[in-house]
């Protein structure tokens, strides 16, 4: 078994970041993540991170591991698959490996919101997508519709637009939540909104020819031809494997942190949006950074070790 100080599960803005204040802090850390970037890395393009004009996410991801990495972090590619929290020593289990530290910090983020309606597990892959940065490529001059009304889905929009032949942003409501300078940029394009307005059904052969949407104001429905259709709709907490640990979680499957981003087991974090915040690179990062200097804090007993270790669950003073 491979002993650290801390180790991170995820590989997002929070993770890297609790990385790199970690290793800054000379703690052996280790970050487990399946993935790099997490949500970040499907970003088209990310504009508003302070000091970066404009970056794709994954090329911000590279950048943020690159970084921890400069300090000592290590960053492994394996899906944690079950944990051991309670107790001093704690275990993370990969399907080749255990680890073990007196740390935890749970960064798992969320993973895409289905729209469970008929016919959209059928056509996953063949014509419903959940990551336009991902898929949209292979539909240069076909059709295609983006659902939702917040940033994701605009800038999805948007983006087809440079792509497809046809765009068309279908909102459930006659306004949309994403931020004003995005709905500027989005009026300048020949995205068309189809407002009041949710899928029904997702209907094809081998792909997807069409949906069935519903007006929610009149309850009239319509047929609308398309090659593909990507579903933006927000985020669910990836919970499974630390609920299963005993991590507290509340009702909408949020993992419940104090002020210093503690859960309610002794030595265990959690940051990003797995908790619920804003779902923001920087405030991920923010929290990461945040919980990394807690974390050793509450491992050296204090700046000084002037305290005694166990201060966990205190409130910050
Ligand atoms: P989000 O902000 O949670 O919005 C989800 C959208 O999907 C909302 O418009 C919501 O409608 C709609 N929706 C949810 N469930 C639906 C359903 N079952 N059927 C139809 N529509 C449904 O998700 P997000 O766009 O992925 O953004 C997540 C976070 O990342 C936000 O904080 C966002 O600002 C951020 N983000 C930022 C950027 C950027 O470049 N700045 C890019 C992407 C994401 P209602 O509005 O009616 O609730």
């Amino acid at each position: 078994m491979e002993t650290y100080d801390i180790i991170i599960v995820g590989g997002g803005p929070a993770a890297l970041t609790a990385g790199l204040y970690a290793a800054r802090r000379n703690l052996k850390t280790l970050i487990l993540s399946e993935t790099l970037g997490g949500q970040m890395a499907l970003a088209h393009v990310v504009e508003n991170y302070p000091g970066v004009e404009a970056i794709s996410g994954m090329e911000l991801a590279e950048k943020m591991k690159k970084q921890a990495e400069k300090f000592g972090c290590e960053f492994k590619l394996a899906k944690v698959g079950g944990l051991e929290l309670k107790g001093e020593i704690k275990k993370v289990k990969t399907p080749e490996k255990e680890y073990s530290s007196k740390i935890v910090i749970i960064a798992t983020g969320s993973h895409y919101r289905r729209l469970k309606v008929e016919g959209e597990d059928k056509f996953i892959g063949k014509g419903v997508s959940y990551c336009a940065t991902c898929d949209l490529p292979l539909f240069k001059d076909k059709k295609v519709a983006i659902i939702g009304g917040s940033d994701s889905a605009v800038t999805a929009a948007m983006y087809a637009s440079e792509i497809a032949s046809e765009t068309f942003l279908i909102h459930r409501r006659d306004k949309l939540r994403a931020e004003e300078v995005t709905q500027e940029k989005l009026k300048k394009t020949p995205v068309k909104i189809i407002w009041n307005s949710v899928i029904e059904k997702v209907e094809g052969d081998k792909f997807v020819n069409k949906v069935i949407i519903k007006n929610v104001k009149t309850n009239e429905t319509q047929e609308l031809q398309l090659d593909g259709i990507f579903i933006e709709i927000g985020e669910i907490p990836t919970t499974e494997i630390v609920k299963a640990a005993g991590v507290e979680v509340n009702e909408k499957n949020f993992v419940i942190v104090n002020d210093k981003f503690e859960t309610n087991i002794p030595g265990v974090y959690a940051v990003g949006d797995v908790t619920g915040s804003f779902a923001q690179i920087i405030v991920a990062a923010a929290e990461g950074a945040e919980a990394a200097t807690n974390a050793y804090l509450y491992l050296k007993g204090g700046f000084y070790g002037e305290r005694k270790p166990a201060d966990y669950g205190e409130k910050k003073k």
